[in-house]
């Protein structure tokens, strides 16, 4: 399509012109003047209404945009102080860690020494001064002690550092524990056998035949044939076999004499005393300390007896009482 304008007489108004196909007649169209300047004054109107309105929509998403920028920095920023909040607790954390592993460390030294000293004094079989100083011996659980000081920052190296320091450090002590516990048990062991060779109550078996042939008590005498009071009893055995004190204890007596025979009394802590009579041989002195089980000497058939046994006597407060209940 063509247009095309011809001036005509009336200066008001203008003739386009439409010529179409060649078969086609041509179209004539008549306007006014104002008119062909009001319309491209509109469309430019137009177009700078769109422009602006354009403008106006765009302005309005940059400050959408901007307000989410910002919102979104603070969101950042929200997840930068959580970051730092984070490192520092975990700075603390590792810092306590190895506090408590320095800690845990000097715990276990000191725990070292104390089985060291339980060795030793278990080696020294039986030195009641070692047992005072080891029960005297004490741990210092008071970690209430007071802490302060000037607070001074860390290079995040050092954590890194102090976190492997504490590693190994754990390591080390996976490994002492580890022997401990093996030494323990064992040390453990050997402190209840002494334990019990220091214990100061008779009851462990004097000889080692369990024959009894005479009970504690009201009997017929085997030599006069009259009733009489026996205050122990009597253990048959082979002259020769051994003779173990009952409880660890002093020897106040290794003596001899025409109705005891050789004999032995032993004065336990507590107030008991064990005797023990028509022994062939004494193998300890007076004064001397006795421990559980010890050999004091030799069964016999000294004194006022018609056969070798062992006369055992458990006396209370200085009076005699049926031993049997008391040995095991
Ligand atoms: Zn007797």
């Amino acid at each position: 399509m063509k247009t095309a304008s011809i001036g005509l007489p009336n200066p008001h108004r203008m003739t386009l012109l439409v010529l179409r196909d060649a078969n086609q007649p041509v179209k004539q169209l008549h306007v006014s003047k104002p008119l062909v300047i009001a319309v491209p004054l509109i469309a430019l109107l137009s177009i700078s209404g769109l422009i602006i309105s354009l403008q106006i929509q765009s302005s309005q998403t940059i400050s959408k945009l901007e307000k989410q920028i910002q919102s979104q920095d603070l969101r950042f920023e929200a997840v930068v102080t959580d970051k730092d909040a984070a490192i520092e607790r975990l700075q603390n954390e590792v810092i306590a860690l190895s506090g408590q592993s320095q800690e845990m460390m000097n715990r276990m030294e000191r725990v070292t020494e104390l089985e060291t000293e339980l060795q030793k004094f278990i080696d020294k079989y039986g030195g009641g001064e070692e047992l005072g100083r080891l029960s005297s011996m004490s741990l210092d659980e008071d970690d209430s002690l007071g802490v302060g000081g000037e607070f001074i920052a860390v290079h995040e190296n050092e954590i890194e550092q102090l976190a492997l320091d504490t590693k190994d450090q754990f390591t080390e002590m996976s490994a002492l524990l580890d022997e401990m516990e093996k030494n323990v048990p064992v040390t453990l062991k050997k402190a209840r056998q002494t334990q019990y060779t220091l214990s100061g109550t008779p009851t462990e078996w004097p000889t080692l035949s369990k024959r009894l042939t005479s009970n504690f008590g009201y009997r017929t005498d085997p030599f006069t044939g009259r009733a009489s009071f026996h205050a122990g009893v009597d253990i048959a055995g082979k002259i020769g076999d051994p003779v173990y004190a009952a409880g660890a204890g002093k020897v106040i007596t290794a003596a001899k004499d025409s109705s005891h025979g050789k004999y032995i009394v032993v004065e336990h802590p507590g107030g008991l005393q064990s005797w023990y009579l028509h022994l062939s041989k004494i193998s300890i002195s007076e004064g001397d300390t006795v421990t559980k089980g010890q050999r004091i000497g030799s069964l016999g058939n000294t004194g006022r007896s018609t056969g070798p046994h062992l006369h055992f006597e458990i006396v209370k407060q200085e009076k005699a009482v049926d031993p049997l209940p008391y040995l095991e």
